[in-house]
């Protein structure tokens, strides 16, 4: 029998209590928030769409690992299983392991930026990118065409524009690009995959120019299998193969385990150069710890190890795909307007055409992760000019390429009928959608500031007053 359905292929060992909550109750909840749902407590929210990073449910086989877990100092076992299933895995020499993704990519970019430093990728992630400015070095995002439309359809959105890599390398000059960044899927760009003949492209384009080629790996088991879904050749290859065969073409990669290694923390940077890896070293034993464990438990590294084997299940990635599909086509059904095709792990809604009579200056991505929020509890992220928006010299925003709202499903959490909810919410919002409102920013810090950010509605019915933004009271 062929069937329809996509189940869960675990069943539930341990359970977590979701409080429910009211909509009254929500409204003070996302008043005293400041309307940013990051400044939300959990146990106000009773679908956790935030992210899928870090959020992931362990197998049983993981919380064995924890129990295995070797906490010596220095050339633990549990190291040893981590380092040996990258080694394998990546086929990169030098592996150094980092408490989270953002850690390694400070580690790496710190060494290769700086003013004067270009980096270009299909797009950069919102703390690659921060970790890239920090350093006074410029990030230049490169996706297809395709990949800027949400309505467009093509198989692989999240490639990088060759054309525009050669052009951007010529005109900056290839000793002043850093590093080529191919981010697999494209998180900041919808999810989207990206084609081995792209990264083979890109890998050709680098070596000829003699620069380094770096993956953003953090979901590169998803990306794979699109790979064998939709590209040629790779039919009969096993997802690993296939991520093996994209590490292969280039000089590195960075990896938050928080994503495809199926864990709650942790991350690793792992490159082919040694004396780049020396030079990764010295900053990581100053800022992260000894270099066989980075900022990390012998249970975590244990953990990595079984997660990155297990991520590569056949049934558990198609069941992560499908079930990730299973809400991004029903939302398209009812005519909700969402990124096609539907990505790996988030499902995005453009909320610019959503909500079409607000304009980006007052963030309808905004608007719509607060509606989210109040109406059922869900909590959701822009991905907009809250989160890319910039200001030019005169203080005018410069909005962001797209204003989405992405729902990141946490893998292995939800069942079926928490997405069912999710669902019913957007044709509840879908009626009401004119009501909506635009928000105004009341505090935000230099940097990365959608984390921290304070909002007030506009002209809203319960627009609050402005409360007094001193430095102390932001802090919270
Ligand atoms: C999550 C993520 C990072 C950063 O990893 P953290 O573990 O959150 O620090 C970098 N790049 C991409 C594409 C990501 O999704």
């Amino acid at each position: 029998m062929h069937h329809k359905v996509t189940i869960e292929p675990f069943r539930i060992k341990v359970v977590e209590q979701i409080k429910l909550t009211t909509e009254e109750e929500r409204q003070v909840f996302l008043k005293n928030a400041n309307y940013n749902p990051f400044l939300l407590h959990s146990n106000e929210v009773i679908i956790d769409l935030l992210t899928d990073s870090g959020t992931s449910a362990m197998s049983s086989e993981q919380w064995a690992g924890i129990m295995r877990g070797d906490e010596s100092y220095a050339g633990a076992s549990s190291w040893q299983r981590m380092e040996n299933t990258i080694k394998d895995l990546t086929g990169y020499t030098y592996i150094l392991p980092t408490h989270q993704g953002r850690a390694a990519e400070h580690l790496l970019y710190s060494r290769i930026g700086g003013a004067g430093k270009v980096f270009i990728s299909n797009t950069h992630f919102d703390t690659t990118r921060a970790n890239i400015e920090f350093t006074g070095a410029k990030a230049i995002d490169l996706p297809i065409e395709e990949g800027k439309h949400p309505e467009v359809i093509h198989p692989f959105k999240g490639n990088l524009d060759t054309k525009a890599l050669l052009r951007t390398i010529e005109n900056y000059g290839p000793k002043n690009v850093a590093a080529v960044i191919l981010t697999v899927t494209n998180n900041s760009g919808g999810g989207q995959p990206v084609s081995m003949a792209n990264a083979r492209a890109v890998a050709e384009i680098c070596k000829k120019h003699s620069i380094l080629f770096i993956l953003d790996a953090c979901r590169i088991a998803e990306n794979s299998w699109y790979i064998r879904d939709h590209e040629a050749g790779y039919e009969d290859k096993t997802y690993r193969q296939i991520a093996q065969e994209m590490f292969g073409l280039a000089d590195g990669c960075i990896m938050s385990a928080k994503k495809d290694a199926l864990v709650n923390m942790g991350g690793f940077l792992a490159l082919k150069d040694l004396d780049l890896a020396i030079s990764c070293r010295t900053v990581l034993i100053i800022t992260e710890g000894y270099s066989t464990y980075g900022g990390l438990s012998g249970r975590d590294m244990e953990a990595i190890a079984q997660g990155l084997e297990e991520v590569f299940d056949e049934d558990y990635l198609d069941y992560r795909i499908k079930s990730t599909a299973y809400l991004g086509n029903h939302l398209d059904a009812m005519g909700i307007p969402v990124i096609k095709p539907i990505g790996g792990h988030a499902v995005y809604v453009d909320a610019r055409s959503f909500y079409p009579h607000i304009p980006p200056h007052e963030f309808p991505g905004q608007s719509l992760v607060c509606e989210l929020y109040l109406k059922a509890g869900i909590r959701s992220c822009e991905i907009g000019s809250v989160m890319f928006g910039k200001y030019d010299e005169q203080g005018q925003l410069i909005p962001a390429e797209m204003e989405l709202v992405r729902l990141a499903i946490p893998r292995r959490v939800y069942t079926q009928s928490h997405i069912d909810y999710v669902i019913e919410t957007f044709r509840e919002l879908k009626k009401e959608r004119h009501l909506a409102k635009g928000f105004r920013i009341t505090y935000e810090p230099p940097f990365l500031r959608h984390f921290t950010a304070r909002f007030e509605p506009l002209g809203g019915k319960d627009s609050p007053q402005v409360a007094g933004l001193e430095k102390g009271g932001v802090f919270a």
